[in-house]
């Protein structure tokens, strides 16, 4: 790329919107979505005005996660007002799409088409924009780096070795362009039976390590959990749910609270 942007001066807040944070994993499947997701609800329940935007081009999720298939509409400025599902403000590429048709753009479009989707969306007053970004270190999560002045990345991860390879590739695009890593969440650290033995399905400690490794912190750790799963195909995160009645809700409200 350009030497411009990846400066700090290249890189351009949004209006109205006090802090961005990304959302990185390396792999795919990790669980990064259900991260985020759970994420913006639970930074909402503690009285952030959060917005959330899914910059999957290819696979977006946020708004089956969220149960809406209401198409955004625009504002008189040409920008798309986010739809808003379980009081978080939602952009995602699905909003997009009609019946789940891939998307299919490579390159320059692909910066084109996120840099577009980035500038044109009336957020309004926000404390936390979400940047749910794609898995891995293509065009669209480049130019988002590049080009958003991010407050900082928190990376999703499994304990298993091959997804921390990746996901240190992740680290390292974020340090090319300087921005901070605030974390290390680790999902899918342990399932956890009926009778209260934890099963460490993927392994053990990977992110602590990892988190070690990079000096930031562990923000949290998330179960393998079937009601979390169940919530994200039902359209209601599971962070909705109270701490007492899901143990999964109670990590990521203690994950947010860092
Ligand atoms: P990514 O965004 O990293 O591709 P997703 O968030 O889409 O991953 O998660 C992949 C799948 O795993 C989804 O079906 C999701 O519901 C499920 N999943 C993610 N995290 C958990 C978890 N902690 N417990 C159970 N299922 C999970």
């Amino acid at each position: 790329g350009n030497a411009d942007s990846s400066t700090p001066q290249g890189k351009t807040s949004i209006p109205g919107v006090k802090k961005i944070i990304a959302v990185a994993s390396g792999k795919g499947g990790v669980g990064k979505s259900t991260v985020s997701s759970n994420l913006a609800i639970a930074l909402a329940k503690s009285g952030a005005k959060v917005g959330l935007c899914d910059c999957d081009l290819y696979g977006p999720s946020t708004a089956q996660m969220f149960g809406t298939n209401q198409q955004p509409m625009a504002n008189e400025r040409d920008e798309i007002i986010p739809i808003e599902a379980h009081g978080i403000k939602l952009m995602s590429m699905g909003f997009l799409l009609e019946d789940n048709s891939p998307v299919i753009v490579r390159g320059p479009l692909a910066t084109r088409y996120t840099q577009q989707f980035l500038r044109q969306v009336d957020w309004g007053e926000l404390d936390y924009l979400i940047l749910d970004l794609p898995p891995g270190t293509g065009d669209i999560q480049l130019t988002i780096v590049q080009t958003v002045a991010l407050d900082g990345a928190v990376i999703v991860t499994t304990p298993q070795e091959v997804a921390l390879i990746d996901a240190r590739k992740a680290v390292s695009m974020f340090a090319k362009v300087n921005v901070d890593i605030l974390g290390v969440v680790e999902n899918m650290a342990w399932f956890e039976c009926d009778n209260g033995v934890k099963y460490p399905i993927f392994g053990e400690g990977g992110g602590a390590k990892e988190a070690q490794r990079l000096k930031v912190p562990l923000l949290g750790q998330i179960p393998i959990d079937i009601t979390t799963r169940e919530c994200a195909d039902n359209g209601s995160p599971v962070a909705l749910l109270s701490e007492t009645e899901s143990s999964a809700s109670a990590a990521f409200q203690a994950t947010a609270n860092q």
